[in-house]
């Protein structure tokens, strides 16, 4: 059984599902704040909850087989942990905490973490590797980096092996279109184009254009959200296939392509065939102006490759926002 922290989120529910598409038992907790129930695939137990919640988790590990522990339950919102960054210590750091003392006490021996781009801060090189020092200029990308440092601390203990996946810009939505992208208040770009298309907003706001980029707006590498999860699965099974190797490892997950602000906007319009309305404001405070990653270590170390191209991150996306304009609701 692989329990999942925040199985009920965007990135979580994709994960969940493709994992019961393998054959793998789920054990799904969220604590709803921000998941979907609905989103939660059938075959996986549901359990409400928050991911450190030490009642929750004796009556898991008491009662469950748990292989390994996947956890995505946190905030992951860069401009909302600059106004608010004690919910970003208490969601991310504190509960991660809780989280990790249970594993130790169960001796649970595989976890896979979710970290981030935002780790690395505003890098001197234009496309990112895992060795770039990491100088988070936001509570979001320090939290998670906090916890990496957690991991690395903890990973001494012999039986102790995790994976931190430092996500880049995660887009699109299932090719089933059943599962996407639902966030309440939307902050993110894509989603924030796609609803404007839709006719739900008046207009795209830019946050700033004022950047040393080639057209003044920052520049992020997408990932879709399958090949996102892929990458989790492989690295589930890299830790169960080598449950007596030291595993301790950093991978970036990004496409290596770098797309701006403006760029997106035109792809989309391109893919909806619908024209968008563009507003500039000032900047967002805690956007670093380019990040681009270098994914060679983890195509090399678990033969990881992304399959979906920018246009399908787009179709998709626009396929489940047409499919459920309110979202789950
Ligand atoms: N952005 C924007 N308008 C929006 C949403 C986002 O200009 O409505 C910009 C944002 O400032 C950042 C980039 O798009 O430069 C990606 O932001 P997003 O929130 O999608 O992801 P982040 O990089 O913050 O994780």
């Amino acid at each position: 059984m692989i329990l999942v922290t925040g199985g009920a989120g965007y990135i979580g529910s994709h994960v969940v599902r493709d994992l019961a598409d393998r054959g793998y038992s789920v054990l799904v907790i969220d604590n709803l704040t921000t998941g979907h129930i609905e989103a939660v695939d059938k075959r996986a137990i549901f359990l409400q909850g928050d991911a450190g919640d030490p009642k929750l988790l004796d009556g898991i590990f008491k009662t469950y087989s748990i292989q390994a522990v996947m956890h995505f339950a946190a905030s992951c919102l860069v401009g909302e942990s600059v106004v608010n960054p004690l919910k970003y210590y208490q969601n991310n750091v504190v509960e991660t905490v809780r989280l990790l003392q249970k594993i130790n006490q169960y001796q649970i021996k595989h976890f896979i973490f979710s970290s981030t781009c935002a780790t690395y801060g505003i890098p001197n090189q234009s496309t990112i590797d895992e060795k770039l020092p990491t100088h988070p200029i936001n509570p979001y990308g320090k939290s998670k980096l906090m916890i990496e440092t957690m991991l690395n601390s903890i990973s001494d203990r012999d039986d102790f092996n995790f994976i931190a996946l430092r996500y880049f810009n995660v887009a699109g939505a299932h090719p089933s279109g059943e599962i996407g992208e639902d966030h309440t208040p939307e902050t993110h770009l894509i989603p924030n184009i796609l609803r404007h298309l839709q006719g739900k907003s008046a207009c795209i706001e830019i946050h700033g254009n004022d950047y040393a980029t080639p057209d003044g707006t920052c520049i992020r590498d997408y990932i879709h959200v399958t090949d996102l999860s892929t990458g989790h699965i492989l690295a589930l099974e890299f830790l169960l296939k080598n449950q007596h190797k030291k595993t301790a490892e950093i991978f970036n997950l990004g496409n290596e392509r770098g797309v701006s602000v403006l760029e997106m906007i035109h792809l989309c319009e391109q893919v909806t065939n619908i024209k968008a309305t563009v507003n500039i404001q000032p900047r967002r405070k805690g956007d670093p102006p380019r990040l681009v990653a270098s994914s060679k270590k983890v195509r090399e170390a678990l033969g990881w490759m992304p399959k979906f191209d920018i246009h399908t991150m787009i179709q998709t996306a626009w396929n489940w926002h047409r499919n459920y304009p309110d979202g789950y609701k």
